[in-house]
């Protein structure tokens, strides 16, 4: 039971002792970094369940999720058609290596929905889309070298784990050891929201370069939207320079809009890397794009990628139900609306406590910088104030509010947080924001 004298570390006892059992068996007692609670500086919950907007820890005690599992849980946790999809799915057996027909549906599911999707493959994660995407882009040029956006993440696969170097371009500097420079140096950099980087790059290093990828709302240093004109000057610069344009829509697809990015903006890249809300919080990914590209794929093409659990039905279960559900009526209206109200609460709260901060949100997604001044790129991001990002985190997990554990996470929005669940957030806001002045 709780009481006023509950102290800190009883609430969070379970926990505690859960993950002193973790690190002793993995490397930071997690499957995946960011988890750890390094940037916020304490510990995380771990989890026994979660149902709509909730979470609950082993401690007993509920969150107000934000995180949703990092973007997937667009309907919330343990939605009723996907679970009962999942159940179905499961009874007919877990993985066959073989044709199923919900590959098939799911697959007309996504070219109905997304512009640029001609023909799509099914990957895992979406770390093997773009790896598997920018072999295709290459495969299909015969050209050696990408360009990407620095703060821009497309997953962990050698090439593209380079951040290194803003401003200028720099030949791609690899962002971990283990990765070969002899691979990353075929990775060119350039800021974000930056056309005129675009133009020199595409031209200093001509008729080399196999394709651009971008994140088209950049999701993975906070939430920093396209500026006006953006993703149609890289349109047209991708067509002047004869490079291959491709969108990662893994966090935007069908969370920004039910065609994504691409369909809110609209602009058609060649090639579309999908993952997250697709796998409707089970294992799945896609990239998929024109078809003439795309039929270089093996077996049609020679370009060879493939999965044993690719296409796996509880996963295409779980991302039909999920992209089912997304298709009825008002749905993103009801996520803009909500996330909307969300938005305007978060800046009185902190414009109530002084706190000066940077907001920004496409449809359900957020991103909250501390910072007076605008955030446009990687390098503005890297300027925030994260001590107070990092009381302000605190706080909001310590009054029921979870959230990802590093400012350059984006905030996610289900169609399970209500008014009620909206309102508690902003409670909480108000004392997280107190927290972060001082
Ligand atoms: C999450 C993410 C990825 C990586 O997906 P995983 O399933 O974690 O491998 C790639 N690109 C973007 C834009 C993402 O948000």
């Amino acid at each position: 039971m709780t009481s006023q004298t509950t102290t800190q570390a009883d609430r969070y006892a379970q926990s505690t002792a859960a993950f002193a059992k973790a690190r002793a068996l993995m490397p930071g007692g997690v499957s995946s970094p960011v988890r750890a609670y390094k940037a916020v500086g304490r510990e995380p919950v771990t989890v026994r369940c979660g149902k709509g907007a909730i979470v609950t820890d082993i401690d007993g005690q509920e969150y107000i999720d934000y995180v949703l599992s990092y973007g997937p849980l667009i309907l919330g946790h343990a939605e009723e058609s996907v679970l009962a999809a999942i159940s179905k799915a499961a009874g007919r057996g877990a993985s066959f290596g073989m044709p199923t027909e919900a590959e098939t549906q799911l697959a007309q599911v996504v070219v109905d929905a997304v512009p640029s999707v001609e023909v799509v493959r099914f990957v895992n994660s979406g770390t093997e889309a773009v790896m598997s995407a920018i072999r295709l882009a290459r495969g299909a040029t015969g050209k050696p070298k990408i360009v990407k956006c620095t703060g821009c993440y497309h997953g962990h696969s050698d090439g593209l784990l380079v951040q290194a170097g803003s401003g200028a371009t720099t030949l791609g500097v690899p962002s971990s050891p283990g990765v070969p420079e002899a691979i990353t140096s075929n990775t060119l950099l350039i800021p974000y929201n930056d056309l005129d980087a675009v133009r020199s790059v595409f031209k200093e290093h001509a008729n080399q370069i196999a394709c651009l990828v971008v994140e088209p709302i950049a999701g993975n240093m906070g939430c920093i939207p396209p500026a006006p004109g953006y993703l149609q000057g890289l349109r047209d610069l991708c067509d002047e320079f004869d490079v291959l344009l491709m969108f990662d829509e893994v966090m935007t697809g069908f969370r920004v809009a039910y065609g994504g990015a691409q369909a809110l903006y609209g602009i058609t890249p060649d090639l579309t890397c999908l993952g997250k809300v697709i796998g409707g919080g089970l294992p799945c990914a896609a990239y998929g794009g024109r078809e003439d590209l795309m039929r270089q794929v093996s077996p049609d093409g020679p370009i060879y990628q493939a999965g044993t659990l690719s296409g796996n039905p509880l996963a295409m279960a779980a991302g039909l139900a999920t992209l089912e559900s997304l298709q009825e009526d008002g749905v993103y209206e009801q996520l803009e609306a909500s996330s909307a109200t969300l938005e305007a609460g978060l800046r009185d709260a902190a414009s109530t406590a002084g706190v000066p901060i940077y907001l920004t949100r496409v449809g359900s997604m957020l991103g909250l910088f501390f910072s007076d001044s605008p955030i446009t790129n990687y390098e503005q991001a890297l300027a925030c104030n994260t001590d107070r990002f990092a009381a302000f985190f605190n706080s909001m997990l310590d009054n029921g509010i979870i959230l990802a554990p590093a400012q350059y996470e984006a905030w996610f929005v289900s169609t399970a947080h209500d008014e009620t669940a909206i309102k508690k957030t902003l409670d909480a806001a108000a004392l997280g924001f107190a927290a972060a002045i001082v």
